[in-house]
């Protein structure tokens, strides 16, 4: 990982996992003290603390997937040891897992996008690092990285 810097003036230390903490805690992951989120899951654009820009990120759907593998992996779990214990009545399973799964990936999602923004935030990626969010296409000239 190149770490680039602007004219003269050094490149400013990133830490990934102090990042990822930062943005697990809901927070502008270079201040560790702004809201990252102006709604639910809206992402601010600038930091309102340090002014650092946070539109650059691109979660897209790595919030879901992880959520899902870490509730999937909770719930299942629990599930299966609760009937090899008890064997309670379906209703019970479904009155007990399906507000549970719905809790918790409502309350995992903002933690979750927080700290992937974090880490791609800390490695600089898509615009973090300075430089634009483009690819160059095949006849040299750049193309947008994301088609809209
Ligand atoms: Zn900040």
């Amino acid at each position: 990982m190149s770490v680039q810097a602007i004219a003269g003036e050094p490149a400013e230390e990133r830490l990934v996992g102090r990042s990822m903490l930062r943005g697990l805690m809901c927070r502008c992951p270079r201040c560790g003290d702004g809201r990252m989120y102006s709604g639910y899951l809206k992402v601010a654009p600038v930091c309102p603390d340090c002014g650092e820009e946070l539109h650059h990120q691109r979660a897209d759907d790595a919030p879901p997937y992880v959520v899902i593998f870490i509730v999937g992996h909770v719930v299942i779990s629990a599930l299966l040891a609760v009937e090899v214990a008890y064997h309670p009545p379906v209703w019970l399973h479904m009155a007990l897992w399906l507000p549970l799964t719905i809790i918790m990936s409502l309350a995992l999602l903002p933690p979750v996008k927080g700290a992937l923004i974090g880490m791609q935030w800390a490695l600089r990626m898509h615009g973090f690092g300075g430089e634009s969010d483009e690819l160059p296409s095949k006849d040299g000239g750049l193309s947008p990285a994301r088609p809209e």
